[in-house]
């Protein structure tokens, strides 16, 4: 199984997950296996869940795929203010290049609509 994280300066991310067998793809999805998602952990493993009582657990980092045996592999990509300040800027221009299609787009249909009121009144 490989793992890939995203080390951020506020909250770390799972960016991809490789499963190594379905098993491991079930447990994750049923959260008997979790990526740091646990409050208490610092994110950067991978950890099988004990569930003593719905609202009590523990957990365990585990290193190897209890399924099929194959070693987790967990590759760590820090990600920098700055990054960040780009991608925002890059969603942000995307956002912006929207709203114009959006707007071209209304007029476009205001202009079709006018048309389409000629062809009514002329054609009365
Ligand atoms: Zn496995």
């Amino acid at each position: 199984m490989k793992v890939t994280i995203e080390i951020r300066p506020n909250s770390d991310r799972v960016k991809d997950i490789e499963f190594c067998c379905d098993a491991m793809k079930r447990a994750r999805n049923d959260k008997f296996v979790g990526i740091g998602d646990h409050e208490y952990h610092d994110g950067n493993t991978v950890n099988i869940y004990d569930y003593v009582h719905e609202e009590y657990w523990d957990e365990r980092e585990i290193f190897y795929c209890p399924f099929c045996g194959t070693k987790i592999e967990i590759t760590k990509i820090v990600i920098s203010k700055e990054q960040i300040q780009e991608e925002k800027k890059r969603i942000q221009e995307r956002k912006n290049s929207i709203l114009r299609d959006i707007e071209n787009k209304k007029a476009e249909l205001k202009r079709v609509k006018e048309l389409e009121e000629e062809e009514n009144k002329n054609g009365t």
